[in-house]
């Protein structure tokens, strides 16, 4: 690509904290605290399947961070550094600024040093690979939830599908709903204080990127668990909760709620033992979290996703979340 080294200084170099070596040679160097583990996830948004074409580049270049420091808030990892790789249909300096105004906005909160990359042109892709460092056997994993564990999620679930169902216009939303809807959808708040301050008291993690039914069902077969979840309890916005009532939509308000994707929200299980010390440490991290359920043993190789509705009984649900190849 002309001007390829020009665009990198110009957008893609920035001072680093942490960081041996950065931006501008064949590799950066980096060093991992004693004592610590590399966590490393690597997630890729693409034009057309993960955003609408034309979507404005300085929420992309939020998303596009956000979503990779989401992975690393759900291992309860220190997120450090991040490579980003994109491909571009042209050397656009405006948008470029804009993308790379807001991903560095996003780094800079988090402390994550930008330390490489690649770019070059094709259809608009962008390619974020993020690393961060955790104790030892500190990680959060999909594998340690327990029968008898409560389960969390933090903030309120859905509202992103919202905004996609709207944009597709399977929904009304007045203009305001809309704005707020598309809020959480275009510049998702990844919980990352709040995966570190579960270390030590949660059994699993995992964010919700899938929607919850398939993302806790992730928990469920990696532990060998099943897990009971009542709707009731499921966190909504006052957005939801409005969307809900109207007599046109209570179906597509239940989908968003247990198969939106997007949310980027955090489904844990901790021990009942650990409800006042995870009540505690979310508060701290100023995070709603709320109980939505249990784990319990696994019927005869039934691992799965149970929805009770207030009386107890379970639910039928089809939808099960996003799956890219289903
Ligand atoms: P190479 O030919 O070795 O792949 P490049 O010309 O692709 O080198 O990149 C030069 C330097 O700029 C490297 O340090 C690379 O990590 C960095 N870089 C390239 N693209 C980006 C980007 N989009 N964001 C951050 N760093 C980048
Ligand atoms: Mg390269």
């Amino acid at each position: 690509m002309s001007g390829e080294f020009d665009l990198i200084r110009q957008y893609f170099t920035h001072r680093t904290r942490h960081t041996l070596l950065g931006v501008g040679d064949d590799a950066a160097l980096i060093r991992v605290r004693r004592g610590h583990v590399l966590a490393i996830s690597a997630d890729m948004l693409v034009e057309g399947t993960h955003f609408f074409a034309g979507a404005d580049p300085e929420a992309l270049g939020h998303k596009t961070l956000a979503v990779n420091l989401s992975d690393l808030a759900a291992m309860g990892a220190t997120p450090r550094w991040a490579t980003l790789a994109l491909a571009l249909p042209k050397a656009d300096a405006r948008w470029l600024a804009a993308f790379s105004r807001g991903f560095m906005r996003l780094a800079r909160a988090h402390g994550v040093d930008l330390i490489g990359g690649d770019t070059t042109r094709g259809p608009l892709n962008l390619c974020v690979q993020i690393m961060g460092e955790v104790p030892a056997h500190k990680a959060l994993q999909r594998d340690g939830a327990r029968a008898g564990d409560e389960v969390w999620v933090s903030g309120t679930l859905g509202d992103a599908a919202l905004a996609v169902a709207a944009r597709r216009k399977k929904i009304r939303l007045t203009p305001l709903q809309l704005a707020a809807a598309s809020r959480r959808l275009d510049l998702p708040t990844p919980r990352v204080m709040l995966g570190l301050a579960l270390r030590g008291i949660a059994h699993s993690a995992i964010d919700i990127s899938d929607g919850l039914l398939s993302d806790l069902g992730h928990i469920c077969e990696r532990s060998h668990v099943a897990a009971a979840i009542e709707l009731d309890a499921l966190p909504r916005s006052r957005l939801m909760r409005a969307v809900a009532a109207h007599i046109m939509m209570p179906g597509v308000a239940q989908d968003a709620l247990l198969s939106g994707g997007d949310d980027y929200e955090l489904c844990f299980t901790a021990s009942p033992r650990q409800h006042t010390a995870v009540m505690r440490v979310a508060a701290r991290a100023r995070v709603p979290v709320t109980r939505i359920g249990r784990i319990v043993k696994a019927p005869a190789g039934a691992v799965g996703v149970a929805v009770m509705d207030r009386d107890g009984l379970p639910l039928r649900v089809t939808q099960r979340g996003f799956d890219h190849f289903g």
